[in-house]
């Protein structure tokens, strides 16, 4: 089998030095457990926490350890109950090519839905937009929302569930493909190019003629000069579901001197921000099945995936789609 380690601990955004491939012999399945051969393996960004070692919701990944990373794959041995070879699961394989999973942390796969979504529009990403909005954003009709990373799957997802909800929608995504994409994929109502824009006040035209109303719900996907230009746009019982920050997860500059107009925003507008841990919610991960899978039958909410081609090409796939390489949910075919 081979695996992707973790070679050293990135200082700023990874380099493929960082990582290293390692092979070893087929693992065998103890009592309870499952051999499984990797398909898919889903790249999210929050695997640049995990390279890190420091106190998180989730242990960072050892030196030497594989990275970890959901995958989708074939049962090729089973010593558990419930599983046979050849069935289709998702379960935490790493990125590896092989892992051995106790049966308890598998999930069996739908024969009619495409494997790959699992890692998507209707797995992690999928669910967290759906819970946060719901439980955080709470959409009203006629307000608006606003949304960075809109063409990935968290972003895509929230965007289009407030559209259904009757809110206004605008992306904020980087270059104009990915604006296109916003509006003619997910049907976002306007769409603003982050990269257009060099500094927060620039960005915040762009989003006051895009959100002539104020913004009432901000997905805060990103930080950095996003939410810097959000704040003031802010309206009064606005609502900050925090899921992610990734203009920083390289580090960031001093940004003392802006918390206090910050917080002097909390405070007199009434905001709420609500941090966003999608581990606390997965007893709701069956009814979020139960109401999407439908909907995305039906196509009546649109997804976009990204697949790269062999485990090898992991660890660029991953650094570029930290940066913006992605074109919806990127995933890598083993
Ligand atoms: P995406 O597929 O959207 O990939 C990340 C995207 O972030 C890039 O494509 C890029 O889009 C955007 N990006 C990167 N750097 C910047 C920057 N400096 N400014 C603006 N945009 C930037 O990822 P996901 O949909 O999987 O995840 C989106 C967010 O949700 C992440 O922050 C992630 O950590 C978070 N998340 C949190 C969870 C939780 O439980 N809290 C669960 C799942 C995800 P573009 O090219 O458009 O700029």
């Amino acid at each position: 089998m081979t695996r992707i380690a973790l070679a050293r601990r990135p200082d700023g955004m990874p380099v493929p030095e960082d990582f290293s491939r390692e092979t070893a012999p087929l693992p065998r399945p103890a009592e309870g457990e499952v051999l499984v051969a990797t398909e898919y393996l889903s790249l999210d960004p929050y695997m640049r926490g995990r390279m890190q070692d420091v106190k998180s919701y989730a242990p960072s990944v050892d030196i030497g350890g594989t990275m970890t990373g959901q995958g989708v794959g074939r049962v090729l041995a089973s010593k558990a109950e419930g599983f046979a070879k050849g069935d289709r699961v998702t379960g935490m394989t790493g990125w590896a090519s092989h892992a051995v999973l106790p049966a308890g942390e598998l999930r069996k796969l739908d024969a009619d839905v495409s494997p790959t979504s699992a890692l998507g529009v209707l797995g992690m990403p999928g669910f967290t937009a759906w819970t946060g909005l719901k439980k955080y954003g709470r959409p009203e009709a006629g307000q608006t929302l606003v949304v960075g990373a809109a063409t990935g799957p968290v972003g895509s997802m929230v965007g289009q569930l407030a559209k259904l909800a009757g809110m206004r929608t605008v992306a904020v995504a980087g270059g104009a493909e990915k604006c296109a994409l916003a509006r003619d994929t997910f049907g976002f109502d306007a769409t603003v190019d982050h990269r257009a824009h060099d500094d927060a006040e620039g960005l915040r035209a762009a989003l006051a003629e895009a959100a002539p109303d104020g913004v009432d719900i901000y997905w805060e996907n990103v930080g950095g000069k996003l939410l810097e230009a959000v704040m003031p746009l802010m309206n009064t019982h606005g609502r900050i579901p925090l899921c992610g920050t990734i203009a920083w997860y390289g580090g960031f500059e001093d940004v003392a001197d802006r918390l206090p107009g910050f917080m002097r925003s909390m405070l007199v507008k009434r905001l709420q921000l609500t941090g966003l841990i999608i581990f606390d919610h997965w007893d709701a991960f069956p009814q979020f099945l139960e109401e999407v899978t439908p909907k995305v039958k039906a196509g009546e909410i649109a997804f976009l995936e990204d697949i790269a081609e062999g485990l090898e090409t992991a660890p660029q796939t991953f650094i570029s789609m930290l940066q913006g390489g992605n074109r919806g949910k990127q995933i890598v075919k083993i």
